[in-house]
């Protein structure tokens, strides 16, 4: 799971440490299957029991695949018989880590559901599917007796995981702590190029199913495993296309895996706040449902065994204390035991720091289990045996890794599914042998979690009923229900009292919160919230989580930790520019109020009669969805804001006509859109809202953070083409296809995106063909190197020209910029590491542009590294003239402000230059007489960028996460609107459409969209 995955291939050779080689060193004959002599089976040795009966030709293979001995351990050096059980071997047609095969998924899930029916220890359940329909399965292992009273075991369990259930009652817990089974559930393969966990964990579940060691029985006994062998489906079938291409194609250049998901990569483990994706979904709900203790994830892209449970710090703030402990428990175990085994490069710690709860793993931090993952070491997406040699990095000894990872190596995939398999079943032993102490931190942490309210407090968050985006409120309070957790909605006003100083911020605005000076004063004030205002109590299991994503985070620039490993900050009402107040009067936990079921939905709906209809424009998400939905209403656009029926409007707001009142009631129920009828449209100026035709445009470079952009218009049911830079360079009418070209992120820098891949070598087909079926049909090349070429930018330009609207964010704004798209803008970087991946505070700088519609001044948006704009008035962008303050004066006589005196001349005013503008970071210029006199890089004034959004100050510009300084980002532009002739480049500093996160900036976006023809509405030209 690194942040960027880098495989380190070298040359230079070392010799190998002779490491003590375990072998099979059998355990006393103690044992037996039935009911001999009572065992203690929880001092059992790892290894063979001398009476099991093993699969020599299996066992064979084993020897064979793994490179070196100390690759191996006393649990899996053998595999034990079964007379009945099918091997892996059945399925995959040798054994499981074999140099020539990545099993597809149907050929997984047909070995789980073979030895489900085969053994009465294993049971298989189907928990969703992909975005693309496949199936996602979890496979329950344990003794019979266990599988046999899943359910009870289950409802003892539920008493754990919500105290409330059992009036919080320890003595009851203790008993329950002490009789019943814990859950360890494991996930597979959700990075589609760490390709081997599905046939280790093949294996695995017929290890613990059918091996009679002591070892393995204790397991079995004591706890149930849970499987997920494939996380990332639809990438795994995709990765396994790609690994049997180059089987075919010896020596030929492999298609990189540019799509795994559907819509994301890597990203799809950083999904466990916004719960957009399916595969996160299905994870938590089966992690929820069967009330588990541990969420174990497994990656691969680090030697030999990373177990990163314990990471470095800062961990985050949100989770129980007694989670870090057991971190470190189960992280020092397993490094202890498979350092005894003589296998080398087992470590914990490292440098991952533990702060994001965005991990798939973090779903089980956030909901009172125990997060782990582990690191192998992978030979990305491919099955065959090769030579690596690591980078000192790895390689070198540290204090939290004294038997660090060979410099050089042969590593073939069953060494990295010993590796694997040999970690679990130690975790899995150490688990079941001390069951009733976590059973009991299972409890203690949820117990804590619900007294949290009254304890550490806030006791809730409040949703206001009178927040002006009720759309957003829905979407926000909706992920919390993805997350299990309880929401409440009071039936009555109430009244609470609340601390200036806790709640200064904007999103969690209380009445009286002009008190933003007050930092160690605290003063009290009330707060009436009405009724129907929704209400997260703190006084629930899964607190946690929503305390986590409600709440402000602060990563101190003084933090040891100088390589945040993902965001910093996340703040989602800031996110979803909604209000959540959190509220630490436990008064708040008495007021009326009853629980919310189902999906929350905003009300809509059409009041009054009329053949006019006005909605207002509160750049809620939905009002782009009703514009498509009724593609073929008159939409028009107020450009001033205006009162109809008693009611005022926003500026931007919708005046509709041509469609039957019905159809139109029927659309806003459904999307929660408030519409109020009228008798006639108002006498307001207005343009028309074309449901713009748009194309969202992908490089062959990365498709992952446009993806979050895909996924955010499908789900709107915003109708788009996705197109790729090869089709624009095809394309030199696009104006013909297209109103709106998106941008969004992609991989490399300008040139990259010109360039594309090196030409040399073979083509690199991206396709669905037999060879590979599981490409989608999304988006196809028949080579996937060339880049967007001149041909392709000259026809972006003349898109443009003609009318067309192009929009770059971050590294392709910058793109537009280098290129000569965007006249006047310059893209600013900030000071590395000051920014990772933080929310920002916006200003609005001219709020009648259509861009802005709708958007609330102090909008927090997501910044990844702080970049920002600069603007001028002349060609070549802010240069030579009026940088920065513009009006800094030369050193000489009296004070900052005064001008200097020249000593001996006469003073006259006549000679005096006139007083020259004060021009502000996101301002241009004004153009002086002087530079007219030669206006050959005068941008013309209706040329001329016009800035839309900039930071705000320095002192109130950070929202959440870390800024470190800022003085180079503070007050300067984040979203320009750059005319080219008769079209615009619209640029974002800022990505508007992130992770399902932002959906307070998507309106930027949407609003770009709806007035694509009329994005000069409101504008007031420069007069030279
Ligand atoms: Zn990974």
């Amino acid at each position: 799971m690194m942040k960027r995955p880098t495989f380190a291939f070298g040359l230079f050779l070392a010799t190998l440490p002779i490491a003590s080689f375990a072998q099979s060193a059998p355990t006393p004959a103690n044992r037996d299957s039935g009911a001999s002599a009572p065992v203690d089976l929880s001092a059992a040795k790892p290894g063979r029991d001398p009476n099991q009966p093993i699969d020599s030709a299996y066992t064979a293979k084993i020897k064979e695949y793994t490179t070196e001995p100390f690759f191996l351990s006393p649990l899996v050096d053998y595999l034990p018989a079964s007379k009945t059980v099918p091997t892996p071997k059945a399925v995959l047609g040798d054994i499981a880590g074999a140099p020539t095969k990545l099993p597809y998924s149907k050929e997984v899930y047909e070995y789980m559901r073979a030895l489900a029916k085969a053994s009465p220890r294993v049971k298989v359940y189907s928990i969703g599917t992909t975005e693309e329909g496949r199936e996602m399965i979890a496979v329950a292992v344990a003794s019979e007796e266990l599988i046999a009273k899943l359910d009870e075991n289950k409802a003892k369990l539920a008493k754990l995981a919500d105290p409330r259930a059992i009036n919080m009652d320890d003595k009851v817990a203790e008993e329950i702590a002490a009789s019943a089974a814990p859950v360890y559930y494991i996930t597979g393969t959700i990075h589609s190029p760490e390709a081997g966990a599905p046939t280790a964990l093949m294996e695995l579940a017929y290890r613990l199913a059918v091996d009679e060691s002591p070892y393995i029985r204790n397991i079995r006994d004591n706890l149930i495993t849970l499987i997920t062998p494939i996380v990332e489906v639809d990438g795994r079938d995709r990765v396994v296309d790609v690994f049997n291409w180059k089987m075919k194609h010896p020596g030929q250049t492999v298609p990189p895996l540019i799509y795994w998901g559907k819509y994301v990569a890597h990203d799809n483990n950083r999904d466990a706040m916004g719960m957009t994706l399916k595969l996160t979904q299905n994870v938590l709900n089966t992690y929820v449902d069967w009330k588990a203790q541990v969420i174990h994830d497994l990656h691969e892209s680090v030697p030999f065994l990373y177990d990163n449970t314990i990471g470095d710090g800062p961990f985050n703030a949100w989770i129980d204390p007694l989670l870090t402990n057991e971190w470190q428990m189960i992280g020092w175990n397993n490094v202890q035991e498979m350092t005894r085994f003589g296998m080398p490069g087992v470590f914990a710690h490292g440098t991952f720091d533990t702060w994001s709860p965005g991990y798939l793993m973090f779903i089980a931090a956030t909901h009172n289990g125990i997060s782990r993952l582990y690191e192998t070491f992978g030979n990305g997406g491919t099955a065959e045996t090769v030579e690596r040699t690591l980078s000192p990095s790895e390689t070198e000894r540290t204090w939290y890794r004294q038997n660090p990872p060979l410099p050089r190596v042969k590593w073939s995939l069953r060494n990295n599914n010993n590796y694997e398999q040999t970690g679990l079943l130690v975790s899995l032993s150490y688990f079941a042998n001390n069951k009733r102490q976590f059973l009991e931190n299972f409890y203690q942490k949820s117990k804590r979690s619900v007294t949290k309210a009254k304890v550490e407090g806030p006791a809730a968050y409040v949703l206001p009923a009178d927040d002006r985006r009720p759309g957003a409120q829905a979407e926000l309070l909706n992920v919390l229900r993805k997350q299990a957790v309880e929401i409440s909605r009071a039936t009555a006003p109430f009244t609470v009292t609340a601390s200036s100083h806790a709640s200064a911020r904007h999103g969690a605005r209380p009445a009286a919160d002009s008190a933003t000076k007050a930092d160690t004063a605290t003063t009290t004030t009330t707060r009436t919230f009405p009724a129907g205002s929704y209400v997260v109590r703190m006084d629930q299991p899964y607190s946690r989580i929503a305390d986590a994503l409600l709440d402000y985070q602060y990563w101190s620039p003084n933090d040891p930790q100088k390589n945040p490993y993902d965001d910093t900050g996340w703040t989602f009402p800031e996110g979803f520019n909604v209000q959540a107040v959190r509220v630490t009067d436990v008064k708040v936990l008495d007021a009326p109020m009853e629980r919310v079921t189902g999906e929350i939905r905003s009300p809509g709906g059409v009041t009054g009669t009329g053949t006019v209809f006005a909605i207002n424009h509160n750049a809620d998400n939905a009002l782009v969805t009703l514009r498509y939905r009724l593609a073929k209403a008159d939409f028009q656009v107020a450009e001033e804001s205006f009162e109809a029926a008693g009611k005022r409007f926003a500026r931007g707001s919708f005046v509709v006509k041509g469609v039957p009142q019905a159809d139109l009631d029927k659309a806003a129920k459904e999307l929660g859109v408030p519409v109020v009828a009228l008798p006639a449209a108002p006498n307001v100026k207005m343009h028309a809202a074309r449901a713009a035709r748009v194309a969202i445009l992908h490089t062959w470079l990365g498709t992952q953070t446009e993806g979050w952009w895909r996924q955010a218009f499908d789900q709107l049911s915003i109708p788009f083409a996705y197109i790729s830079t090869q089709d624009v360079a095809k394309n030199p009418n696009l104006n013909a296809k297209y109103d709106v070209i998106l941008f969004p992120p992609t991989s490399g820098n300008g040139t990259a995106i010109i360039q594309g891949m090196p030409m040399w070598r073979n083509p690199v087909p991206w396709k669905n063909t037999p060879e590979t079926p599981n490409i989608s049909t999304l988006a196809q090349t028949d080579d996937m190197r060339p880049g967007l070429g001149w041909q392709g930018l000259e026809n972006l330009e003349s898109f443009v020209a003609k009318g067309g609207v192009l929009v770059g964010v971050t590294n392709t704004a910058e793109f537009a910029v280098q290129f000569g798209l965007t006249n006047g803008v310059t893209a600013n970087t900030a000071k590395s590491n000051s920014v990772v991946g933080s929310l920002l505070r916006t200003k609005l700088v001219d709020e009648t542009s259509p861009i802005v519609y709708g958007v609330s001044d102090s909008l927090a948006v997501y910044s990844d590294d702080g970049g920002s704009f600069s603007v001028s008035s002349t060609r070549g962008g802010r240069g030579g003239f009026g940088g920065g303050s513009g009006n800094g004066r030369a050193t000489g006589r009296g004070t900052a402000d005064d001008p200097d005196v020249t000593q001996g001349r006469q003073a006259d005013p006549k000679f005096e230059a006139p007083p020259r503008a004060t021009v502000q970071p996101w301002q241009a210029a004004p153009i002086t007489d002087d530079q007219l006199r030669s206006p050959i890089n005068i941008i013309p004034p209706d040329q001329r960028p016009r800035v839309l959004l900039r930071f705000a100050d320095q002192k109130e510009l950070l929202v959440s996460g870390l800024l470190d300084g800022g003085s180079d980002i503070a007050q300067r532009p984040v979203v320009v609107d750059v005319p080219m002739q008769k079209g615009h480049v619209v640029l974002f500093a800022n990505n508007p459409l992130w992770r399902g996160e932002t959906i307070g900036s998507y309106a930027l976006v949407f609003n770009t969209m709806l007035n694509w023809d009329n994005l000069n509405a409101g504008r007031k030209l420069d007069e030279k």
